[in-house]
């Protein structure tokens, strides 16, 4: 993880890798390891270590030592390491996207995007000598100042899922460390690269040594970040029974806790909706990452007169979508994460059928030619769908989405609210009133009016309610700045001065 160069350079099947704690890269005791696979071709690339309880003690503790230095650092200054990480993510960019697409499998382009995203998460954070200031009244009675300053609180921790293996850990770390904190992350066992190659930089960006710890595992390790005393709080983003969980365990060991869970987002069309623009805009939302987003449309609501033509282009445009290796530059979907998944994403589709659903764009066994041990899944379009059917309520996280009929605004409205999840839903509409009836009535965190991946920018908090999310403060922006601070309150008298006599005397 030292030194010049990606990380892929020196990375190898046989030699699991190693975990970054104070600063220095610790081959891990490990007996347990998983394969790091690339998704397009089914080839173990890397093999992670699942980490012992004595290597997350030792990472902890390296982690607390270099907190009680790093808080004494002055925000303006931890501000300039954000600003020299800024360039070295820039100057690294192609290397970065590209690993997070050999790991992920998602296509290139994507991988820029969620690159793009990690760095606005920096340059958000460098903020942080205004963002972290407190607040004063003076004369709060005669003789009294009050003061407020927002203090870091020791070692926080980030349990990461597969699905932005860049992205995801930085709506949180860059916060974290620049308000003072030190910061553990624990990436995903099936994507843990472009974390490594992110820590890369922040060593070489001169982050004081244990700052940042990479620590690998899976589950264990997860479950012990949130019991060891040593952690303050816990950030996790993932399914929705282990964001339950993990908020459930970390708050009852007395822990901060935001957990981000899975999702079932709708789209809504109304038959008034601009159609070329609403189906090539919402192509992104339910094919993107090969629907392996949280912010993923995977029940399209068809309003009344919206359902015919909009049925046409989807499914123009779904056959027309090229399935392959996301470093290929013609591939417009790359594979799932793994044959599992794979396996589950068809499980779906099978059981929608034999509920009574029609498979109109069936992309189950769909192979790449020169591939042949890739994981795919093409891209899958269903009709016939109905509310009560398991692939209407459930999240699928993979490219099979579903065409439903509905008669008005206010029943997908109530479909909407109905569904265990509360992350995104999104409206496509020319009319002004409709759309806005629609965003203040969703009980859902994150919307979109004609976008169909609402995702917040790094000065909006990443929202989410219901299963969605458990917690109160969420990721990014001045949430995360909140989330990573304790608010200290200094109540100050002196002696009063009188007239004629120095105070001093
Ligand atoms: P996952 O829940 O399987 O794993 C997430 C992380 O939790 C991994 O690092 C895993 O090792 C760890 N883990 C597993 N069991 C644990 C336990 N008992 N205690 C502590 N840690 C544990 O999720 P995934 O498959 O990696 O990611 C996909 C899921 O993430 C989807 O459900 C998706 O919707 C969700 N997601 C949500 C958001 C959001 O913003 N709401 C964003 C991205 C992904």
């Amino acid at each position: 993880m030292s030194g010049n160069g990606s990380i892929l350079e020196s990375i190898s099947p046989d030699t699991p890798l190693a975990n970054l704690i104070g600063g220095e890269e610790v081959p891990s005791q490990a007996t347990e390891t998983v394969a790091v696979t690339n998704p397009a071709t089914g080839a173990t690339i890397a093999t992670v270590p699942l980490s012992t309880p004595a290597e997350v003690d030792a990472a902890l503790a390296a982690a607390q030592a270099a907190y009680l230095e790093w808080r004494k650092v002055p925000a303006v200054n931890r501000a300039r390491y954000l600003f020299r990480l800024h360039r070295l993510i820039e100057e690294n960019f192609e290397d970065l996207s590209r690993l997070c697409t050999l790991e992920n499998g998602k296509t290139l382009e994507e991988s820029r995007g969620e690159v793009i995203r990690t760095l606005e998460n920096v340059e958000m954070a460098a903020g942080i000598p205004s963002l972290q200031m407190g607040d004063f009244a003076a004369d709060i009675a005669a003789g009294f100042d009050e003061t407020m300053i927002r203090e870091p609180l020791g070692v926080f921790a980030q349990i990461a899922p597969f699905n932005f293996p860049s992205m995801v850990p930085w709506w949180f770390a860059p916060y974290a460390l620049a308000t003072g904190n030190s910061y553990v992350i624990k990436p995903s066992p099936q994507a843990p690269l472009s974390q490594m190659e992110l820590a890369r930089l922040v060593l070489e960006a001169g982050f004081p040594p244990g700052v940042l710890t990479i620590l690998h595992g899976g589950t264990e390790v997860g479950e012990a970040l949130c019991a060891h005393p040593q952690v303050q709080g816990v950030s996790f983003v993932g399914s929705t029974p282990v964001a339950r969980s993990v908020y459930a365990a970390a708050s009852a060991n007395g822990k901060r806790a935001q957990c981000q869970g899975g999702a079932k987002n709708f789209l809504v069309v109304l038959p008034d909706a601009v159609m070329d623009a609403a189906v090539s805009n919402m192509m992104g939302s339910i094919f993107g990452c090969a629907g392996e987003r949280c912010l993923a449309g995977s029940n399209i609501i068809a309003v009344g007169e919206a359902y015919e033509p909009l049925k046409e282009r989807l499914v123009a445009t779904t056959e027309a979508i090229a399935l392959g290796d996301g470093l290929d530059p013609a591939t417009g979907m790359g594979p799932v994460i793994s044959r599992e998944a794979q396996e589950r994403i068809v499980g779906y589709v099978d059981g929608a059928e034999a509920e009574g659903a029609t498979v109109i764009v069936d992309g189950r066994g769909a192979t790449v030619e020169g591939h042949p041990d890739g994981y795919w899944v093409g891209p899958t379009l269903l009709e016939g769908v109905t509310m009560d059917m398991k692939i209407a309520r459930e999240e699928v996280f993979g490219p099979a989405v579903n065409l439903i009929r509905m008669d008005t605004l206010y029943e997908a409205i109530a479909a909407i609210e109905a569904s265990e999840f509360g992350n995104a839903a999104s409206i496509y509409t020319s009319h002004g009133g409709a759309a806005r009836e629609f965003a203040q009535r969703v009980d859902i965190g994150n919307v979109g009016v004609n976008v169909g991946v609402a995702a917040p920018m790094a000065f909006f908090p990443f929202s989410g309610r219901r299963a969605s999310f458990f917690g109160d403060l969420h990721g990014q922006g001045g949430n995360a700045v909140q989330f990573f601070t304790d608010a200290k309150v200094v109540i100050t008298r002196w002696p009063e001065c009188t007239d004629g006599r120095e105070p001093w005397d």
